[in-house]
């Protein structure tokens, strides 16, 4: 900020000068005092100045409604709503979303590094504040035929972007484990920055030496017993809820006031039928809270969790100085979300998305993936008839990423 509107804010929190506008008669969700209590928030210049008594020409008054920090994702991959950053920006909005750390891993497997400068472009102007961690496994494996293969000298461009954090998942664990040249220059790359893990079922010595390698974080825990093992061991959890993955109820149990400042939200990938039909960060609070978890801890793990463990200053808390990023509910309990400023813009008005729609320029990356033609023959599997007609088959599960093997009779 210049000295200018950190001088006026002083002044409208000191009350020498007139807010730009006040909200009043809310009841704050205060996620750092752990309580709710009432008092004007004033804002000028985007910002919450004070919490108080205040005024200004402008009041609101939100008739005892609850208000609160806006929500925050952990951890997401927009191309999995099926929707273009500034239209998926709209549809979370209208749920109490303000801000989403991304991961474009898809867009930049089939773009390259033109795929997070597609994010970081089109997200410009959106009704949420859009994050970027740098895609760190592109491709995830050796055996995809991605359209491109990103080192660290390939990422390290996008470091000093405002909207860049750190390195996205590292979901290459091996590579890690076994201290692959490639993995490290991205980890040393980003030392001192976030860097996100993802490393299902590791365990022992080898999660270990995973949390040793500087990695902070995982979203991919699956049962209550691997998530107390990485916490043990240091690593902050990202509960993730999302289309497949469902991994709230399991994880839940293991919140606790001692432990709450550990866990985050996340979706990870969610298809915009769900985001509509049940919701983005609004519905893990809802789900959390009608599974046992106090209401001010659920909102405290959608805000100023991910605010601080992503270092995001002046986010995630309704406090003086910070930006008023803020969500009205018309019901805590249900997280019902009726309206949300940005930057004190209000950006939903009785739970729709009033921002008006930024029109793409330039490259939109269509026409970016080409494949050949399908036809049922390409995806027939072929048992060799003169061992046996036995097939290994990857076993798809309700609800879960993690896959199980088993072993069926083909057709002959
Ligand atoms: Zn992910």
């Amino acid at each position: 900020m210049s000295h200018n509107s950190t001088r006026n804010l002083i002044d409208v929190a000191a009350g020498r000068k007139p807010a730009d506008f006040v909200l009043k008669n809310g009841r704050i969700v205060n996620v750092v005092s752990n309580e709710i209590h009432k008092g004007d928030i004033a804002i000028v210049g985007g910002r919450i100045a004070g919490i108080g008594t205040y005024r200004a020409d402008r009041t609101v008054d939100l008739g005892g409604k609850h208000i609160c920090p806006g929500f925050i994702d952990a951890h997401v991959h927009i191309e999995s709503s099926m929707l273009a950053v500034q239209e998926y920006a709209r549809v979370v909005a209208a749920c109490g979303t303000t801000a989403v750390v991304a991961d474009p891993h898809e867009f930049a497997n089939v773009m390259g590094i033109e795929g997070i400068s597609y994010v970081l472009k089109t997200s410009e102007g959106a009704p949420i504040r859009v994050y970027v961690t740098l895609s760190s496994c592109v491709p995830a494996s050796p055996l995809e035929s991605a359209g491109a293969t990103l080192e660290a000298d390939d990422l390290r461009q996008f470091l000093s972007h405002p909207r860049v954090v750190g390195l996205a998942e590292m979901m290459n664990y091996p590579g890690v484990i076994n201290g692959d040249a490639g993995v490290l220059a991205k980890l040393s790359m980003c030392e001192g920055r976030i860097i996100d893990g993802h490393a299902p079922s590791l365990s022992g010595n080898l999660l270990n030496a995973y949390a040793a390698s500087g990695i902070m974080s995982d979203h991919e825990c699956i049962r209550a017993e691997e998530a107390a093992e990485k916490l043990r061991l240091g690593l902050s959890i990202m509960i993730r809820e999302g289309s497949q993955t469902r991994n709230l109820a399991a994880l839940l149990p293991l919140v606790t006031p001692a432990t709450a400042d550990r866990f985050m939200f996340c979706t990870d990938d969610k298809d915009v039928r769900d985001l509509i039909d049940e919701g983005h960060i609004d519905y893990m609070i809802r789900t959390a809270i009608a599974g046992g978890l106090d209401p001010i801890l659920a909102i405290r793990l959608a805000t100023w969790n991910t605010a601080r463990y992503f270092r995001m200053h002046g986010a995630g808390a309704i406090l003086p100085g910070y930006r008023a990023d803020l969500v009205v509910l018309d019901d805590l309990k249900t997280c019902k979300v009726a309206d949300v400023y940005v930057d004190g813009v209000k950006t939903v008005e009785g739970g729709r998305c009033i921002s008006p729609t930024v029109r793409l320029t330039g490259k939109d990356g269509r026409d970016t993936v080409h494949i050949s033609k399908l036809s049922k023959s390409d995806t027939r599997i072929v048992a060799d008839q003169s061992h046996s007609r036995k097939i290994h088959v990857i076993e798809v599960l309700d609800n879960r990423i993690d896959t199980e093997r088993s072993i069926v009779e083909g057709p002959l």
